[in-house]
């Protein structure tokens, strides 16, 4: 409808535009194209495995992650987004993972009750840190856990699978394993002394961080990225070295069904995760490429975690992929994907329109992207258009080619001469591009 009431319009107050919340991240369409290739990768691996689909809220109570995630870790002492209800004055959450979210429905539904599950999520999560290249307040991750399962056959089948989607990708020889044990509680609470009394023989190498883990959690020291630290952190007594025989057991089964399907691994005995509630297995696929924020993806074993959740004991194996850290990688491996349509149609005149919108049903009836030109413009400006779009073809519509119920076909992306076929004909005149994959 226009306005046509003849008194000017009145003058707007001018307002300044609102930016996104700083660490949160718009993914604009030019770089969407390369995150659903991704997932379209993450999600047709995990399904070759047998692995479904999940989905948790947002917002959990936030004693589920004081609880499951421990409340000496960074995540809940820093970098939670926590919020009382309006009404109810209960604390909330935005999660900051997903292991957490997954095992409580797993136990509020008794996911596990006849038999074990594969599943996976894909989504946000919230963490206050201080944003930077590959690390930011919203981003997003693939978690995959396996639950009900003791492994260590399953821990082996996660990492294999990751190792399927890496070559899909084709970062293969970009990213290495370092895997670890950190043995049961019991093995852990032994070794713990001896840790405690190393970092006290050096109490004056130690971060405030450090300092105040020191009896808490002492093992999130082996874990600090402080440089000063580091070779103070590498002369600690390893526990890797005092498994009990079936911790021990358990990790040469991972150790040696990883050496039976082909795949490289570091043992790394430094190797600990953040998260509390993990134990025996853990590991992480590395990247030297992305600076200090090289971890893509990491898991490991949690055991403990449903029983500290208020569930039945539960064995369990799960990790996650920083799915903004993949796409960092798959972008410097110079991985393109294709979303550009087929065809643009450019036209001009009633009929001519009508011809052009019907051209472009037949294109997608027959599988291919199409986009109609729309707002009119001479045949000029429109064939911009046409050519920004990254179509393969322009497909041009006037009143003769109307009247012929005919097309003029022009190639964008090759050479070749622009020539008219009759409209119904359309679709073989042109050829699709071939799949892109990552150029490696
Ligand atoms: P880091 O040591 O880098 O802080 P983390 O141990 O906190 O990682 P996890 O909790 O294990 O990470 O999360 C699994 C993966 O999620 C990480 O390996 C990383 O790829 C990604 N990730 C974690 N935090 C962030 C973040 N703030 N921004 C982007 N990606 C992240
Ligand atoms: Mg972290």
């Amino acid at each position: 409808m226009s306005s046509d009431s003849g008194s000017p319009p009145a003058a707007r107050p001018k307002v300044a535009p609102l930016q996104a919340v700083r660490g949160m991240n718009d993914v604009l369409p030019d770089e969407s194209a390369l995150w659903q290739r991704l997932e379209d990768a993450a999600r047709a691996v995990f399904a070759l495995y047998g692995y479904r689909n999940l989905r948790v809220p947002m917002v959990e109570p936030t004693a589920l992650f004081v609880r499951g995630i421990g409340e000496h870790t960074d995540v809940v002492e820093k970098e939670m987004y926590t919020f009382d209800d309006r009404l109810s004055g209960e604390s909330l959450t935005l999660r900051p993972e997903a292991t957490a979210g997954i095992v409580r429905a797993a136990i509020e539904h008794s996911l596990c009750y006849e038999r074990p599950q594969r599943v996976w999520l894909a989504g946000p999560m919230f963490r206050h840190e201080r944003p930077q290249k590959g690390r930011y307040r919203q981003f997003h991750q693939f978690d995959v856990e396996a639950l009900g399962f003791a492994g260590p056959d399953v821990d082996a089948e996660q990492i294999v699978m990751l190792a399927r989607l890496w070559r899909e990708l084709g970062v293969a020889d970009g990213i290495r394993l370092a895997i670890n044990s950190i043995g049961d509680a019991h093995e852990r609470r032994a070794h713990r002394a001896d840790l405690i009394a190393h970092f006290e023989r050096h109490h004056d190498l130690l971060d405030e961080d450090a300092r105040r883990r020191l009896h808490a959690n002492p093992l999130r020291i082996l874990d600090s990225k402080t440089p000063s630290m580091q070779a103070m952190i590498a002369e600690a007594p390893r526990l890797i070295d005092r498994l009990g025989p079936e911790s021990r057991a358990h990790f040469d089964g991972l150790a040696s069904a990883l050496a039976g399907a082909g795949i490289a691994f570091e043992v790394d005995p430094r190797l600990v995760r953040g998260l509390d509630y993990y134990n025996r297995t853990v590991f992480e696929w590395v990247t030297d490429r992305l600076g200090a924020q090289g971890t893509v993806a990491g898991g490991g074993r949690y055991d403990g975690l449903f029983e500290a959740l208020g569930g039945k004991p539960t064995p369990a194996c799960g990790f996650a992929i920083g799915v903004e850290r993949m796409i960092l990688l798959l972008q410097g491996a110079g991985a393109t994907a294709a979303d550009a349509p087929l065809a643009y149609v450019v036209h001009s005149g009633d009929a001519a329109g009508t011809l052009a919108r019907s051209l472009a049903e037949s294109i997608r009836d027959a599988g291919h992207a199409a986009i109609v030109h729309a707002g009119g413009g001479s045949f000029k400006s429109q064939m911009k258009k046409a050519d920004a779009s990254g179509a393969r073809y322009a497909l041009i519509v006037g009143e003769d080619e109307a009247a012929a119920r005919s097309v003029s076909v022009k190639p964008l992306r090759e050479p070749g001469e622009q020539r008219a076929v009759p409209a119904r004909e359309v679709v073989d005149a042109m050829t699709p591009a071939s799949p892109m994959r990552a150029t490696e």
